[in-house]
């Protein structure tokens, strides 16, 4: 079996990636034969180590820690849309295509977060870690013109009905699986382990 234990990382050094380790392992494959014992192929094992760029959205991801979930706003005053807020955070104004400024939501998340659909679903795909059924809802926010996608983790969803983040704040991955969502009333001993609050 190979030896995990060079696992890739990556280090930004003065502005550059610096990649260290490996990123590519490969193991051992299994032939596939038919009941005669014919040759019909082979499993390929493959462990790829994926780095995933978050460029300007990296403060969205960043805060989510500090129980903080950011958007951004169109300042330009040219712009036919100035105002807009956008949440999930566009780094761009998708009408003038100036660069957005970060504006913090979050009170504005906890006063007035609805659920705008929602959908249950069994089946996820490959490397999914979150409890089945997940309850994946469509939240809208009052003076936001987007609608967010996340999940609720606690109770079960109806249309119109009043949410509340939550953060991981305890061991955070970075990822928007850091943020959730659950009904207005919640106790905090209810939160799945991990997720605060603020
Ligand atoms: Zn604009």
């Amino acid at each position: 079996m190979v030896d995990l234990k060079d696992r890739g990382t990556v280090k930004v050094i003065d502005g550059r990636f610096q990649f260290k380790g490996k990123f590519h392992y490969i193991y051992p494959n299994t032939p596939i034969r038919d009941e005669s014992g014919e040759l019909n192929g082979v499993t390929n094992p493959r462990d790829m180590t994926y780095v995933h760029m978050y460029g300007g959205e990296a403060p969205f991801f960043d805060s989510l820690r500090d129980g903080k979930l950011l958007g951004t706003r169109c300042d330009n005053p040219d712009c036919e849309h100035t105002g807009t807020v956008h949440v999930p955070f566009k780094i761009h104004c998708p009408d003038c295509l100036k660069r957005n400024t970060i504006f913090d939501i979050t009170e504005i998340a906890k006063k007035t977060a609805t659920v705008h659909t929602f959908m249950v679903t069994e089946r996820t795909g490959a490397f999914n870690t979150l409890e089945k059924p997940i309850r994946f809802i469509n939240i809208e926010f009052e003076g936001v013109s987007t609608i967010l996608m996340g999940y609720l983790p606690v109770g079960e969803p109806k249309i119109g009905m009043r949410v509340l983040p939550i953060f991981q704040s305890k061991n955070p991955t970075f990822t928007i699986l850091d943020l959730a969502w659950v009904p207005e009333g919640t106790p905090e001993s209810e939160l799945p382990e991990g997720f605060t609050f603020n």
